[in-house]
């Protein structure tokens, strides 16, 4: 008899696995137990993919130790639950869950006063490495464990899978772009990148009741642009045609933004954006640009014009909530991200086609179906 008892043989689970800089393959691994670990074990419906894969393929994350299962924005179908976690979560085998990537732990002075996102002893789904027991905590896979900490929200079985999963770049653009920035009804915002996150920022301030949305990005995501102007945005900027600030100030009698969100991963934006706020405006920076980036700044015209410039990391469960009540009601404006489904067997392609590598027009969006 074997570690597995009367059963003799581990039952295996298809994954993707990352095993160094652009290595991902596609292999077996033996099933999460639960026994001893608690949590839970999800079976995987759909994990969506944003500019993270592509920095975590490349090799970018390097506090990733390989290897690892990546994908960090899953939905699934709750498949064997510990009694504890059941209890905690309020959830049961069958039910459907959107699942929070980020592990906080709970116990740090930033966690107690119920800023989680300020936790320092964070892990994060799909970034954590296959040694770590029971294994498979990444969502490219058919089923991925839940540790005992992981924050779920249960999500209703009408909603499409390619929609479920929208809850993430959605809770990205609620939070960053209306939640952080502080966005009143009638205000002027400036979108800076239209990918999914400056589509989803665009869709959360229409929402939201913003007076006017500019949307920016090069020539190069033209698609983009012209989706973010079918679902709401007033204006669209072409950043490497045309001179952003002057454009912002015409279309703005002069008065320039109230609020900046840059969701980009340049820092030619961010340098751009001082000059794009109105005195007194916000400017978010919600696009991480690497470590080793950098821009002069001129102090005196964030502190002569009182502006704030703000840093925001991640989503939080206010926003998670919010982009799933969206959802859940129908307006989400789906149809805007142009989700493209891979096989777990061509997650690599995946992420090829939402960096635009295969020489095509970048997708939006892209999502991995474990069971395609
Ligand atoms: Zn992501
Ligand atoms: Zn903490």
């Amino acid at each position: 008899m074997n570690d597995f008892g009367i059963i003799g043989v581990a039952p295996t689970i298809n994954v993707a696995l990352q095993t160094g800089p652009r290595q991902l393959e596609l292999t077996k691994l033996p099933r999460p137990r639960i026994d001893r670990a608690g949590g839970a074990i999800v079976r995987i419906e759909a994990c969506g993919m944003c500019g993270s894969d592509i920095e975590q393929y490349s090799g970018h994350h390097s506090y990733a130790a390989f290897p690892y299962v990546p994908g960090h924005e899953p939905v699934g179908v709750i498949d064997e639950i510990s009694a504890e976690s059941a209890l905690k979560w309020g959830v049961k085998v069958g039910d459907r869950v959107a699942i929070e990537p980020v592990l906080s732990c709970g116990h740090c002075e930033h966690c107690k006063t119920g800023h989680k996102l300020l936790c320092e002893d964070t892990s994060v789904l799909g970034l954590t490495s296959t040694s770590v027991e029971p294994g498979i905590l990444g969502a490219y896979a058919e089923y991925m464990y839940l540790p005992k900490d992981t924050i779920v929200h249960r999500i209703a079985p009408h909603v499409a899978p390619s929609t479920a999963v929208l809850f993430n770049p959605l809770g990205a653009g609620i939070r960053w772009g209306v939640t952080e920035t502080d966005l009143a009804i009638g205000e002027t915002i400036v979108i800076l990148g239209c990918g999914q996150r400056g589509i989803a920022a665009t869709i959360a301030a229409k929402a939201a009741g913003a007076g006017k949305i500019i949307v920016t990005d090069v020539e190069r995501a033209h698609n983009k642009l012209e989706t973010a102007l079918a679902i709401g945005a007033d204006h669209i900027v072409v950043a490497d045609r045309q001179d952003v600030i002057a454009e912002v100030g015409r279309l703005t009698g002069g008065r320039m933004a109230d609020v900046v969100l840059d969701v980009t991963a340049a820092t030619q934006p961010l340098a751009d954006a001082i000059d794009l706020v109105r005195r007194g405006g916000r400017i978010v920076i919600g696009g991480v640009k690497g470590a080793d980036k950098s821009i002069p700044l001129f102090m005196d015209r964030l502190t002569l014009r009182s502006v704030t410039l703000k840093g925001v990391f991640s989503v939080d469960t206010r926003a998670y909530r919010q982009a799933l009540n969206m959802i859940e009601a129908g307006n989400a404006r789906a149809s805007a991200f142009s989700t493209q489904a891979f096989p777990l067997a061509a997650t690599e392609e995946a992420i090829h086609r939402l960096a635009g590598w295969d020489g095509k027009t970048p997708a939006i969006h892209v999502m991995i179906d474990p069971w395609a």
